[in-house]
């Protein structure tokens, strides 16, 4: 089976309250290789556009200002199968729902504050990907 990719982001609160390495950790105990990485912090008018698919949601004000809040980590990694396997390994949106061991189960803390993101398609992933990353910045 060949490999692709997903994009991640390491959502602020769980930045701030130190799960950026517990995190990271359990990417690579679950065989993902991190093909890109970097620490940033959103503008709102970048969170916007990372989220525009979601601009009609009632929820959308309050993603955009949580996800801009402060710095995050955003990373592709890479597997086989890696959309729908990152998916299984953060869990359910809302981390109340999420499989026990999961990422948004044990470093969740609401379904705004979920931990990490993940990428729903290989499309978005490609998509999600570039709009992180040059071709330089990616390995
Ligand atoms: P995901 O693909 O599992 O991240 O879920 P979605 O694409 O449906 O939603 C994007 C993000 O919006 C989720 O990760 C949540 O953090 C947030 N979100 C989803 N639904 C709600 C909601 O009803 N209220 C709030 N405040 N945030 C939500």
């Amino acid at each position: 089976m060949s490999k692709n990719i997903t994009l991640t982001m390491i959502k602020p609160l769980a930045v701030q309250q130190g799960f950026i390495g517990p995190i990271l950790a359990k990417i690579n105990e679950n065989g993902f290789r991190i093909a890109a990485m970097k620490l940033l912090w959103l503008t709102e008018n970048q969170a916007k556009q990372f989220y525009v698919v979601h601009k009609e949601r009632p929820f959308y004000n309050d993603l955009v200002k949580s996800m801009s809040s402060g710095p995050i980590v955003a990373a592709v990694l890479e597997n086989e199968n890696a959309v729908d396997e990152y998916r299984k390994l953060i869990g359910a949106t809302n981390p109340a729902n999420a499989d026990a061991g999961t990422i948004r189960k044990l470093y969740g803390t609401s379904l705004e504050a979920n931990a990490v993101h993940g990428s729903d398609s290989d499309e978005n992933a490609n998509i999600e990907a570039e709009f992180f990353f040059s071709k330089l910045e990616s390995f």
